[in-house]
């Protein structure tokens, strides 16, 4: 099949997963952009503020001594101390009244620059001289704020000239300073005035931009207005934008990680076991459906499905194979039908209408005669055995458990079939010693067990020219099984045969089997029936070595009688030659004829009845006779009517029943109806007499 070549559903997702991905990435980064300047703006706004406040803050400090020296009354009087030099004047007028204020240094200056009042006042311990230059510009601007270096540290001066107050152009008489420490007291009262934090650091010094703190420098100018130093106020900026970016950089790896286990994670249950479908529909491959079934959810049942699939299309494929084969079996078994029947049929046809139309010498009358006997019971087989394999395909036949006495059955087996074997063949025909005989009758079906045991046997003997058939059984008694084995060492079946040797229609192709001739029906018969009593068949052979057929059944004792095992004996085909008198109820004239033609070999008296009627009367007055061969299908009334009158008058009279009904179920009923026996027709010339010396054997005993 075509593949559809591309955009296939997984290259459709990671096309759709990346047009996501760029429109939430575009998105993050507008977001971030945008907090960015939101941060950037409130950043500025605060820091103007803030710039504001501590703007107003400083100008507040620096008001105070400001106004204060503005304010002073006492100019008149400052002016005559730069002459009079009254210190006293000075301390009560002067020092005591800016006692209250937090001047660290008090001094004053004549024009000559020289300190008039310096350090004696000043809180401060070192001496601090305020430079000519500054004086120079004071002297300019009349009023003056800067700051010095001194030892004990940054100092803030207010200056101004001595006046008279009231006219600024009067006479200047000299300059008056305070000043304040920049101390800790000062940087603390500072501190807490802005609300920030307060560093003096060197003029130089760079700070770090913060963030997340706003500073404002406040320069320290001497009186040239020089930088000597820089107040930095820093207050802290609560807006926390680091944790909203975090915040946006975590979901951004969040997202990430996400479609990254999302791609995984699709790939794991839905592409993999997809592309394994696809690999089980186009290959069928056994590893893929065992792949598929370990797969996750819902794949895993359909994996389930396609082994369930799977196994029916081999079973489809198996049973048409079957089907194939089965048809070809019965394509052979009808020519070999139609071969085995004409093969006989034309023998019959063609030595019938021989020996009618040319005269043939007695000799050549007898082997005619016995072509078309053989070809006769041969066509007579075949017909029984495609009666018997139909009953088994349509389900009419049943076991018919009795009580069979294994031990006498084996024994019967082997003298009937005994009497069948050709002079030509050069065969051991004997019973197997057994080493555990079966010591109560057992429940089984009697004729299928002979039928079983017939067919293997005479198989053994067919393709058997020369050397042993056996068989005989054993019981099992660990296994409840009883052991049936029938033994040759004939012409063996090669081993590739043995799988389907019990296959209906199935012939081992060689020369001798196709020269030996048969449908192919009995051993699958054999095996029908071995199942139906509810055992197994098994065969063991090597081809020009022989052949082991053996079957079980079931060991289920029927214990009423035990049974006496006799030894086995040397078996001799044994013919009755008693004398006796033998009915024969019969109502063909040609079957009657037959008969009396048999019976002319032997010595015995023959009466005739034409029917049941007719036989019952001869029965009831003739105590003489010995055997009655009642015909089971005669007009008035039949065999079986005639016998249910015989046998309660003369229970101990053989009544042996002669039928052309071939069937299983029609021999059991005879059985069961009470008659000694039972002979099919057409009539088997040694069978018969085997019956008959049977008969006359026990009367004897
Ligand atoms: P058929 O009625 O044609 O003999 P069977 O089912 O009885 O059919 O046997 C099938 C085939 O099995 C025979 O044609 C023969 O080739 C082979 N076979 C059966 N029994 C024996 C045996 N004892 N020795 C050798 N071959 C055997």
């Amino acid at each position: 099949m075509k593949k559809s070549p591309n955009h296939n559903i997984y290259s459709k997702l990671l096309y759709f997963i990346t047009i996501m991905t760029v429109f939430f990435m575009l998105l993050f980064l507008s977001l971030y952009i945008f907090n960015n300047r939101q941060e950037k703006q409130t950043y500025q706004n605060s820091q103007k503020q803030f710039n504001a406040e501590v703007q107003s803050v400083l100008k507040l400090n620096s008001d105070g001594p400001t106004a204060l020296l503005t304010d002073l009354t006492f100019w008149e009087g400052l002016g005559s101390f730069t002459i009079s030099k009254d210190k006293i004047w000075f301390k009560k007028n002067i020092v005591d009244n800016f006692k209250h204020h937090d001047f660290e240094l008090i001094e004053v200056y004549g024009l000559d620059n020289n300190p008039i009042i310096n350090n004696e006042y000043s809180k401060i311990k070192s001496k601090v001289i305020i430079p000519k230059e500054a004086l120079e510009q004071l002297n300019k601007k009349s009023f003056a704020t800067f700051y010095i270096k001194s030892q004990k540290g940054i100092i803030e001066i207010f200056g101004t000239k001595i006046q008279s107050v009231n006219n600024l152009n009067s006479k200047n008489y000299g300059y008056f300073l305070v000043g304040r420490l920049l101390d800790k007291d000062y940087i603390q009262t500072l501190e807490t005035n802005s609300n920030s934090k307060i560093k003096i650091v060197e003029s130089n010094t760079i700070e770090s931009n913060d963030r997340n703190n706003m500073s404002y420098i406040f320069p320290l100018k001497n009186w040239n207005n020089e930088t000597i130093s820089n107040l930095t106020f820093t207050r802290t900026l609560n807006l926390e934008y680091n944790n909203t970016q975090n915040l946006l950089t975590i979901i951004v790896l969040s997202f990430i990680l996400f479609i990254l286990i999302f791609i995984y994670y699709c790939r794991l249950w839905f592409f993999a076991p997809l592309n394994t479908v696809t690999e089980i529909l186009e290959t069928g491959n056994k590893k893929s459906i065992d792949v598929l079934k370990k797969a996750p959810g819902e794949f895993a049942h359909i994996g389930n499905l396609f082994e369930e699939n799977r196994n029916q299309k081999l079973e489809l494929v198996k049973a048409k194979l079957k089907a194939e084969e089965n048809d070809r079996l019965k394509t052979s078994f009808l020519s070999n039908l139609s071969h085995e029947i004409r093969t006989p049929m034309n023998a019959i046809v063609g030595f019938t209408e021989l020996m009618m139309n040319t005269k043939v010498k007695e000799q050549e009358q007898n082997e005619y005669l016995n072509i078309i006997d053989k070809s006769g019971k041969n066509l007579i087989s075949i017909i029984d055995d495609l009666i018997e394999m139909s009953k088994i395909d349509s389900h009419q036949i049943t076991p018919n458990l009795t009580s069979v006495n294994i031990e006498s059955c084996i024994n019967e087996l082997y003298d009937t079939i005994k009497v069948t074997i050709k002079k030509s063949k050069k065969i051991d025909f004997f019973i197997l010693e057994n080493k555990s005989p079966a010591h109560f009758n057992i429940s089984t079906d009697e004729v299928k067990l002979k039928q079983i045991i017939v067919n293997l046997v005479t198989n053994a003997i067919k393709f058997t020219h020369e050397g042993n058939v056996a068989f005989g059984y054993e019981v099992i008694e660990d296994q409840q099984q009883i052991k049936f084995t029938v033994k040759d060492t004939g012409f063996g079946i090669d081993e590739d045969s043995h799988q389907h040797i019990f296959d209906r229609f199935r012939r081992v192709g060689d020369d001798k089997s196709i020269k030996a001739g048969g449908l192919g029906l009995g051993l699958a018969i054999s095996k029908a029936y071995v199942e139906m009593l509810g055992g197994t068949i098994a065969l063991e052979s090597k081809i020009g070595k022989g052949s082991v057929f053996s079957f079980t059944i079931p060991l289920v004792y029927d214990k009423v009688e035990m049974i006496t095992v006799q030894p086995i004996k040397n078996k001799t085909n044994i013919k009755g030659e008693e004398e006796g008198t033998i009915l024969i109820a019969e109502d063909d004239n040609i079957n009657f004829l037959l008969f009396q033609k048999i019976m002319k070999t032997k010595n015995f008296k023959i009466i005739r009845a034409q029917n049941g009627q007719e036989a019952v009367n001869i029965c009831l007055n003739n105590p003489e006779i010995d055997l009655v061969l009642m015909d089971i299908k005669m007009p008035v009334m039949d065999g079986f009517e005639a016998f249910e009158k015989i046998h309660p008058i003369r229970p101990n009279l053989p009544v042996i029943a002669q039928t052309a009904f071939s069937s299983n179920e029609d021999k059991e009923r005879i059985l069961k109806e009470g008659f000694s026996d039972y002979i099919t027709k057409p009539i088997n010339r040694e069978k018969l007499f085997d019956l008959i010396d049977n008969v006359f054997k026990k009367k004897v005993s």
